[in-house]
C-alpha cells in the first residue's frame, strides 16, 4: 500500500491502530496484528495509536493490560500518546446508547439466553429455518421488539434485567440505502457490500457492561481519528455492523484492512487460553522479535 495513495483516500495523516482487550495474554494472532498496524503506519508516514479495550471489567485486569504494554515494547513498537482506555469512556458510550434511545432505534430486551435457546429450540423441531447471525449465534426473537411503549416502561420500571438491542429493520431503513466499505485486506483497494440485517437485533449495551464491543468500537474509532482499521478476518463481518453503527451516528468510516489469522497446530485460531503461542513465553525461552516476525511469516 502506497503512502501517497493513502493520503488521496483519507485526505488526512493516517492513523493507525492496536486494541486489544486485556482479558488473557498476547499471542502470536495479536504479534501479527500489532506489528502489521506499526508497520503499515510508518510506511505511510502516518500514527500508530492505542486502545486498551477493557470494558468487559469482569475478564479485563491491570495485569494482562501491564503485559500489553510490555509485549508491545519488546516487539520493538512504539505508539502515539495518549493511549485510550475504554474504562475511561463508559460515560460516552452511555451518551450515545441514551441518543439511539431516544431516536427509537434500540429497544430493552428481556429474554435471558435459556428462553431465547428454547423459542428456536422449539421453532427448529417443528422443521423451520431460523435465521442465524454470522458466528452462528440464532437471531433474537420478535417479542421484546413488539411490545407496547407502556409495556417497556413498566418491566423497566419493575427493574427487570434486560440489555439494549438495536432494532435492526429501524435502522436499516432509517440509512435507507445500501451500505458498503472500502477493503484493502486483499492487495488492491474494492468495496465490499455490507449486510447488517445478517446480525439481526445485536445487544448493544447488557446491565452488568456498560457498552458492547461494537457501540465502543466505532465510538472510539472515530474519537481517535482512526483512518485506518487493521484487524483479524474474524472481524470481517462485523464490518457490516460497524458500517451502520457509523452511519446512524454520522461518524467518519475508515479504510478497512481484515488481515489472515495465525492458526494454533489444531488448525483452529488461536485463542488466550491456548498458551503454547503466548508472547511472554515465548519471549522467556529465548525467541527474539525477528524470529517473531519470521514466525508469523513477516
Ligand atoms: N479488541 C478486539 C480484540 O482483541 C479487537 C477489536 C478491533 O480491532 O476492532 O479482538
Amino acid at each position: 500500500m502506497q503512502e501517497e495513495s493513502m493520503r488521496a483516500q483519507s485526505g488526512q495523516r493516517p492513523v493507525f491502530r492496536f486494541a486489544p482487550s486485556p482479558n488473557g495474554r498476547m499471542h502470536l494472532g495479536h504479534a501479527l496484528s500489532a506489528i502489521l498496524n506499526y508497520d503499515m503506519a510508518a510506511e505511510a508516514g502516518g500514527s500508530f495509536l492505542l486502545r486498551i479495550e477493557n470494558i468487559d471489567l469482569s475478564r479485563c485486569t491491570p495485569e494482562y493490560e501491564a503485559a500489553v504494554y510490555d509485549d508491545l515494547a519488546w516487539l520493538g513498537l512504539r505508539w502515539d500518546d495518549p493511549v485510550r482506555r475504554q474504562s475511561e469512556h463508559l460515560d460516552t458510550y452511555a451518551a450515545v446508547l441514551e441518543e439511539l434511545v431516544d431516536r427509537d432505534l434500540v429497544y430493552p430486551s428481556f429474554m435471558t439466553r435459556g428462553e431465547v435457546k428454547a423459542v428456536v429450540g422449539d421453532y427448529e423441531a417443528a422443521g423451520g429455518i431460523w435465521p442465524r447471525d454470522p458466528e452462528g449465534s440464532p437471531h433474537y426473537p420478535d417479542q421484546d421488539r413488539r411490545r407496547s411503549p407502556a409495556e417497556r416502561k413498566e418491566l423497566l420500571a419493575r427493574g427487570v434485567r434486560h440489555a439494549w438491542r438495536l432494532d435492526m429493520e429501524k435502522a436499516v431503513a432509517f440509512v435507507g440505502r445500501p451500505l458498503a466499505w472500502r477493503e484493502t485486506g486483499k492487495g488492491t483497494e474494492h468495496g465490499v457490500e455490507a449486510d447488517p440485517s445478517a446480525w439481526g437485533d445485536v445487544v448493544l449495551s447488557r446491565s452488568d457492561a456498560p457498552s458492547s464491543y461494537h457501540l465502543s468500537v466505532v465510538v472510539d474509532d472515530a474519537s481517535q481519528g482512526i483512518t485506518h482499521v487493521v484487524r483479524g478476518m474474524d472481524l470481517f463481518h462485523a464490518t457490516s455492523l460497524h458500517r451502520l453503527l457509523q452511519e446512524l451516528l454520522g461518524l467518519h468510516e475508515p479504510v478497512y484492512h481484515h488481515h489472515r489469522l495465525i492458526k494454533g497446530e489444531d488448525g483452529r485460531k488461536l485463542s488466550k487460553s491456548n498458551g503454547s503461542t503466548a508472547l511472554s513465553d515465548l519471549r522467556q525461552a529465548g525467541v527474539s522479535p525477528a524470529q517473531i516476525r519470521r514466525c508469523i511469516g513477516l
